[in-house]
């Protein structure tokens, strides 16, 4: 039942935990502010769904140009 950050390979501790869109890996997302932990991904607004999507770094940087864009350029197909 260890899960890993399928971006740091770090033990996840369940709380700070989201999944990729993308890949379906877990990874660190720092939901409690404050709390001491490392952000392996990030967020962002998918209009269609209307919710949050998430996604590790892992697929941030295969799917970015290597530009600084939104994510949401990522889902438009
Ligand atoms: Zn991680
Ligand atoms: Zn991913």
């Amino acid at each position: 039942m260890d899960q890993v950050c399928c971006v740091c390979g770090e033990a996840l501790n369940g709380e700070n935990v989201s999944r990729c869109r993308f890949c379906g890996g877990s990874f660190h997302m720092a939901w409690s502010t404050g709390a001491n932990i490392k952000e392996c991904g990030s967020y962002f607004f998918h209009p269609e769904s209307c919710g949050l999507n998430f996604i590790c770094r892992l697929c941030e940087s295969s799917l970015g140009t290597g530009g600084p864009q939104s994510p949401n350029q990522f889902i438009t197909s």
